[in-house]
């Protein structure tokens, strides 16, 4: 196998994906016809000046009946030969020599879908006909919907549902919509909730009374269902974007700094509870100045991306993982050892430092060392984090490139609380 091929196959399978490699397309026609893949990388050799070359994808689409994702590989870049592969219905192009990496995002891209939660709305009205018409209105666009028809029952849904946005009736028996939203915004938690009323209110100065109370939208009733669904969306999703700014890295979109001491040191508490035993592991990627004085700023970023990356790929979802600063990472596996978490860690470390990167027509490898830490061993988030930063430490002293457990026990388990 070419070296170029394997270096494709190494970078792939790095990301999590499984492949496999053929070289007749007699033996490729019937894995495919075996076993449907999500995608399709092809090298076609185009015949100059004419837009054959993609006939294999053409007959294999028809030969299915379905058009597979499908990039293709070219040692051309001329317009025929591209219109050969957007007539074969190909999603990609790339021409040779192909960037590994650049590769692994265009795949990653067609085999991925948008990972996209549905919207949670809260309906509270005290007409149970009226909210359930609402709520089967959002329900049709996609959305989640829980209702409540008692503005007493609002904080407690509120906090068990947690909404992206509240959809409340003006006028109730028990209280206002207008003193009902005064209550939620005295709760910090929920100062940047979206709220729409909705009533039969037409009156635009009393609109503007309610909209002075801290609320987003008024909708005047019989709603339009269009305009209901537009005016939850565009609210909902405005708010999901801002939280996720604040939330997360925009280079990396990994959780920020303090979003991930947060998130560890919520689960820490459930875990003292449930005793359940967790790692942390601190990343820090080894000798990252140079790599910036070598190759430039640029090329260190693509380092960052690709790091990050790897961890979301090959960890699990319920994993918290951080970009805690410029080229460190902090990870909370949950449910595992510190030995099962020194075997993923080192399994990815071994992946990373084949991974071949690209600058200015040089090519470049990196490592990262690694320090683990074990909760109950370590109570606290700042105890887990320095210890596994004393290991990291240790990682690096003893060479980089490798992966270290903490030793020191600064008590004993369960018995002293956090
Ligand atoms: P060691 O192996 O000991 O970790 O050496 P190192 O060179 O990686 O360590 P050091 O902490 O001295 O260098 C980290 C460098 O990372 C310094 C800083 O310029 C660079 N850096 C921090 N954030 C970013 C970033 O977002 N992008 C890029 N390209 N570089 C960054
Ligand atoms: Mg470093
Ligand atoms: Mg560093």
């Amino acid at each position: 196998m070419p070296n170029q091929v394997s270096q494709l196959l190494h970078h792939l399978r790095c990301f999590g994906h499984e492949v496999e490699h053929f070289a007749d397309t007699t033996t490729f026609f019937n894995a495919v016809l075996n076993r449907r893949p999500d995608a399709i990388i092809m090298d076609v050799q185009f015949p100059q000046g004419n837009t054959a070359g993609t006939e294999t994808l053409t007959s294999l689409n028809k030969l299915i009946g379905e058009r597979l994702p499908s990039i293709v590989l070219s040692a051309h870049a001329d317009f025929y030969s591209r219109l050969s592969a957007v007539r074969a219905g190909c999603d990609g192009y790339f021409t040779k020599p192909v960037k590994p990496l650049d590769l692994m995002l265009a795949v990653d891209d067609l085999t991925t879908p948008p990972e996209e939660e549905p919207l949670r709305v809260l309906v509270v009205d005290d007409e149970p006909e009226v909210a359930a018409y609402h709520a089967l209105l959002l329900e049709e666009a996609g959305m989640v919907v829980q209702q409540v028809n008692h503005p007493a029952d609002a904080l407690d849904a509120l906090e068990r549902f947690s909404p992206d946005l509240l959809l409340v009736d003006v006028y109730m028996p028990v209280c206002s919509g207008e003193e009902l939203a005064n209550i939620i915004r005295q709760q910090p938690e929920y100062v940047g909730l979206p709220i729409i009323y909705l009533s039969g209110e037409t009156d635009s100065r009393k609109q503007l009374s309610a909209m002075t109370a801290g609320v987003e939208a008024f909708i005047t009733k019989p709603v339009e269902p269009e305009a209901l669904v537009s005016a939850v969306k565009l609210r909902a999703e405005r708010l999901r974007l801002l939280r996720s700014l604040m939330t997360c890295d925009s280079m990396t979109g990994l959780y920020n700094h303090s979003t991930t001491t947060d998130l560890i040191g919520k689960t820490l508490s459930q875990a003292y509870r449930d005793r359940t035993q967790h790692a942390m592991a601190m990343i820090d990627i080894d000798h990252f100045k140079a790599v910036n004085d070598t190759h430039g700023h640029l090329a260190g970023d693509q380092v960052i991306i690709t790091l990050a990356r790897l961890l979301k790929t090959r960890l699990r979802v319920s994993d918290i993982i951080g970009r805690y600063g410029g080229e460190e990472f902090v990870v909370l596996l949950k449910g595992i050892s510190d030995e099962r978490a020194s075997e993923l860690i080192d399994a990815l470390r071994s992946d990373f430092e084949q991974v071949e990167f690209h600058a200015g027509g040089e090519r470049f490898r990196c490592t990262f060392s690694a320090g683990i830490s074990s909760f109950p061993t370590h109570l606290s988030t700042e105890s887990l984090r320095l210890s596994a930063d004393q290991a990291l430490y240790r990682a690096k002293h003893q060479g980089r490139n490798q992966v270290v457990v903490s030793k020191e026990q600064d008590n004993d388990g369960f018995t002293t609380t956090p």
